[in-house]
């Protein structure tokens, strides 16, 4: 009985630990604690918690591989971003700028304020099946609490000035959010330009699916050392891409 209890101590002290220094309210406000790979990876996360079902069981899930879409007129995606003071915290998923004040997203006719942006090494989304070195997701909210997340591609290539503030302010460890120097401006990592458009879900549990997506077809550029620097903290934070099953994927803007 004590071996068992110490071992199933030690065990749950491990898991727990990448996320446990200052994200014991995440925890308590997430749920169950999840993760990228074995026992709390992508393929359970529907059975970690009654509260992340619909990531085993939903129908609408995100990611998913952008291919086949067809060209519609959509509502048009008009950024209204700005900057605001750069505060960074490391939650154990993945590295998040909290963006209270940073402007809105106007969705046809609907504003989404933008609440944070964060960063997935390699990206959720694929394109055609391919994957690219990283993605952006820039998450806003709506009154009536529905999200709308722009996704940026990210590739290997020209430093990322835009992204340069936020590595060099990103904490190494799970902890709570630090802030500056400076400023962060969430429209420079807005490409503009064509967009893949579906309804899908929050890639990571619950898996709420309230989410209206918005891909950019136009990447962005990192350096190799930034991709390399994000990827030494987080060496895989992607869900893998889920069916598309009966939605509609659409191409449309300009
Ligand atoms: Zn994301």
């Amino acid at each position: 009985m004590i071996a068992t209890m110490t071992r199933r101590h030690l065990v749950l002290g491990a898991l727990a630990c990448p996320i446990c220094l200052a994200a014991g309210r995440v925890l308590a406000a997430e749920g169950s604690y999840w993760g990228y790979a074995g026992a709390q990876g992508p393929e359970r996360w529907g059975r970690l918690d009654p509260a992340y079902a619909a990531c085993g069981a939903g129908r609408e899930q995100s990611p998913i591989d952008l291919d086949g879409a067809v060209a519609a007129d959509t509502a048009t995606i008009v950024p209204h971003l700005k900057p605001v003071p750069l505060r960074v915290a490391h939650n154990g998923h993945t590295i998040q700028v909290n963006c209270a004040g940073g402007g809105h997203t106007t969705v046809g006719a609907k504003d989404y304020d933008l609440a944070q942006f964060h960063f997935h090494h390699p990206s959720e989304h694929l394109v055609a099946g391919r994957t690219f070195a990283m993605e952006a997701h820039l998450v806003h909210r709506a009154a009536d609490g529905e999200i709308a997340v722009l996704g940026v591609l990210i590739e290997a290539g020209a430093a990322n000035p835009s992204l340069a503030a936020v590595w060099a302010a990103m904490p190494r460890a799970a902890g709570p959010e630090v802030t500056g120097p400076g400023m962060v401006d969430p429209s420079a990592l807005v490409p503009g330009g064509k967009l893949w458009r579906y309804a899908g879900s929050l890639t990571t549990p619950p898996c709420t699916e309230i989410v209206q997506w918005a891909v950019f077809q136009t990447p962005i550029p990192a350096s190799a050392e930034q991709i390399a620097t994000f990827a030494a903290l987080f060496p895989n934070n992607a869900r893998p891409a889920q069916p598309l099953g009966r939605r509609f994927l659409l191409r449309s803007g300009g």
